[in-house]
C-alpha cells in the first residue's frame, strides 16, 4: 500500500559544524496543523536521483514533537545521494520542500521513565536530543521523574559535538542529566572525557551498581518470564553506526543486562 506523503518545507538551515559537514534543518508540513511523533522515532524521505529512480531514507526526528514542525539533523556523506540533497536544499525565498512519510520506529523513551543511559555517536545525537527535550522540556518543567539520565556522546573531535551548548545548559540546569561528552582523538586542550562510550557506560554501570550495593553481573532474568512482568530499573538507548552499537551492547550484555533493557536504532 502506498504511504501518504507529506510535504515538509525547510523553515531554517544551520550548518552547526563545518569540518564534519553537519546541517541542523528546520521543515513545517504543509496542510496540517500537527505532526505527531514519539521522541527517538523518524521519518523517511524520498526523492528522485539523477537517473531517475525513487530513493528514499531514514533520517531520526531531531526535536521533540512541536505543532507542525519538526527538525532534523544530517552529515554530508561522500559521494552520498539523499545527506548531500538535503545539505543543498535552500531555505532562501518561499523555502525548498522535501517529500517524506512517516512517523516511524520503535526506538522510543519506555515508560514508566527508569534511569537511563543514552549513547550516540556523530548523527545518533538526533534522536537522543528529542529525547532529552521530551525529558527536560524548554518550558523548564521536567518529565524526568528525578531519574538519571546519562547522555554519553562519543566523536573524534571537540568541533564535532553537534548541539553542545544546548546539553550544557540542560546539565547545569538539572542536577539528574549529566553530559558526557567523549573524544577519542581529543586535542590537547580538551579537559573533557576522553576514548569511546563503551568505557564510559562500563564506569557508569559500575558506579551505579556499587552506590545501589547492586551485584555484577545483574542475576539473569528467567527466559519464560511473560513480558508485562519484566521491570528494570535502568535502561540504555543506544544509536549510531553498526560497530558503536555492537560494541556497547556486548559491554551491556557482560554486565548481565537482558536484551530487553538495551534499545538500539543502527544507521548503517
Ligand atoms: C533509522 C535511521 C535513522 C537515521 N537517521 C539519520 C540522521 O538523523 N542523520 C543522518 O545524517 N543520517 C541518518 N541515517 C542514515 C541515512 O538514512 C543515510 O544512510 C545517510 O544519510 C546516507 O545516505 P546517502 O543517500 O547520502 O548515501 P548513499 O548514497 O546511500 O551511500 C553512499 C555511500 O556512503 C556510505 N554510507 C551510507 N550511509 C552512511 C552513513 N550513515 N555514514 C557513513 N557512510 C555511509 C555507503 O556505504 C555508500 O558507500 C539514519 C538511518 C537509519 C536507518
Amino acid at each position: 500500500m502506498a504511504r501518504e506523503l507529506l510535504t515538509a518545507r525547510l523553515d531554517r538551515k544551520v550548518c552547526i559544524s563545518e569540518s564534519a559537514q553537519c546541517f541542523h534543518l528546520e521543515f513545517s508540513i504543509d496542510g496540517v496543523k500537527e505532526f505527531p511523533f514519539a521522541p527517538g522515532q523518524f521519518i523517511s524521505a524520498v526523492a528522485v536521483d539523477a537517473a531517475g529512480k525513487q530513493q528514499t531514507r531514514a533520517y531520526s526526528l531531531a526535536s521533540a514533537p512541536h505543532g507542525k514542525q519538526f527538525e532534523l539533523c544530517v552529515n554530508r556523506v561522500k559521494d552520498g545521494f539523499f545527506s548531500n540533497h538535503l545539505a543543498d536544499l535552500s531555505d532562501l525565498d518561499s523555502g525548498d520542500t522535501i517529500q517524506v512519510h512517516g512517523p516511524h520506529g520503535l526506538f522510543t523513551l519506555r515508560e514508566p521513565v527508569t534511569d537511563s543511559i543514552l549513547i550516540a555517536t556523530g548523527t545518533g545525537i538526533a534522536p537522543m536530543r528529542s529525547i532529552v527535550q521530551k525529558l527536560f522540556p524548554a518550558d523548564g518543567s521536567d518529565q524526568s521523574q528525578g531519574k538519571d539520565i546519562w547522555l554519553i556522546y562519543g566523536t573524534r573531535h571537540a568541533s564535532d559535538l553537534y548541539f553542545r551548548e544546548e546539553f550544557e545548559a540542560l546539565a547545569a540546569k538539572h542536577s539528574n542529566f549529566h553530559y558526557l561528552p567523549t573524544l577519542s582523538r581529543a586535542e590537547e586542550n580538551w579537559t573533557g572525557p576522553r576514548g569511546y562510550v563503551q568505557e564510559h557506560v562500563a564506569r557508569i554501570v559500575e558506579e551505579r551498581a556499587a552506590r545501589l550495593g547492586q551485584p555484577l553481573p545483574q542475576p539473569t532474568v528467567d527466559a519464560n518470564t511473560p513480558p508485562a512482568d519484566l521491570k528494570f530499573d535502568i535502561h540504555a538507548y543506544i544509536c549510531g553506526l553498526n560497530r558503536m552499537v555492537s560494541g556497547v551492547r556486548d559491554t551491556l550484555t557482560g554486565f548481565g543486562w537482558n536484551g530487553k533493557q538495551i534499545i538500539y536504532e543502527r544507521y548503517d
